[in-house]
């Protein structure tokens, strides 16, 4: 029974079964929705993704939408999201989120001075996170985007563990040396109940800005064809685009520099589709309220 159970969870069926590790059940009062986005390899575009997914939410969908940048040793937030200030305090002492392309933002890149090193053991980022989750008052939101830190270790799982994500996006590129990682970081979520609203495939293909042809650079239909093994869905495919580097180095991301372009309609679906799946869960959620075994 638990097998299967435990089944139906990674094809996000169940919420509310326990795996080896317990979710947390701990909510970000205000918040309806947590999303983590989340890549076992670094580089591979968890940030830009989920910038212009934020972005995206909030444009297309016109959904109240945060992003909290919980890559603390590789914040990236302020420079994609162009923000360079310090968040101010409320009364009772909590971070305000800073607000921009009509998304609210929280980043440890906020708190440190540029370039500086950040090298802090374990419990001082866990205390970090902490601080950067329930120490900001994110007011009333539909959707909280989170950019994990890249990898299943002790970060990621404090992160999974301690918010009661809706749901992970799992962004790969399409070759086998990213998808290995893509794997486990599907896995972890799994292990700790969380379902994957579906794969993300970034650099995609490069369209030859000269003949115009696709160029599958890192293989492809591999993420399809991982995410089909595991039993998830695509639910993205971004190509491989100058303009999508150009916007996260000056900090407008191209959602918003190039609306009407076919990578911002790629960001958009992608957006749309994972509105449709948190729909599809929180239906799945009524018809099954929570099992605990
Ligand atoms: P990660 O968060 O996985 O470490 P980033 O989002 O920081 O990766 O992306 C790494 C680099 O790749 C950045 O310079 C970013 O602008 C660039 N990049 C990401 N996705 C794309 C894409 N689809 N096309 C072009 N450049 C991209």
């Amino acid at each position: 029974m638990k097998g299967f159970l435990g089944s139906l969870c990674r094809l996000g069926g169940i919420r509310g079964y326990s795996g080896t590790f317990k979710r947390s059940q701990l909510r970000l009062e205000g918040v309806k929705d947590v999303i983590a986005v989340a890549s076992g390899k670094g580089g591979v575009g968890k940030s830009t993704t989920a910038v212009n997914l934020a972005v995206a939410l909030a444009k297309n969908c016109q959904l109240k939408v945060g992003l909290l940048d919980a890559d603390v040793y590789g914040p990236s937030v302020p420079m994609m999201m162009k923000i360079d200030r310090k968040p101010d305090i409320t009364e009772d002492k909590k971070m305000i989120p800073i607000e921009n392309y009509g998304v609210k933002c929280m980043s440890m890149g906020f708190l440190v001075e540029k370039d500086a090193p950040i090298v802090w053991r374990g419990p001082m980022v866990m205390s970090a996170l902490a601080k950067m989750t329930r120490g900001v008052d994110w007011g009333n939101l539909d959707i909280l985007v989170v950019d994990m830190p890249p990898g299943t270790g002790d970060a990621q799982l404090t992160m999974t563990q301690n918010l009661q994500l809706s749901g992970a996006l799992i962004v790969s590129t399409p070759q086998d040396i990213a998808l290995m990682d893509a794997r486990r970081g599907a896995n972890m979520f799994s292990k700790v109940d969380v379902p994957i609203l579906g794969f993300v495939e970034n650099m995609s293909f490069f369209k030859c800005p000269h003949c115009g042809e696709p160029s599958f650079i890192f293989g492809k239909e591999g993420t399809r064809n991982a995410a089909a093994s595991m039993g998830y869905k695509l639910i993205g495919e971004i190509p491989l685009e100058v303009d999508i580097r150009k916007g996260s180095d000056e900090g407008v991301p191209v959602v918003i520099s190039a609306p009407d372009s076919v990578i911002s309609k790629a960001y958009g679906d992608t957006a749309q589709n994972v509105v449709s799946k948190l729909e599809e869960l929180a239906k799945e959620q009524t018809l099954h309220p929570e099992i605990n075994l």
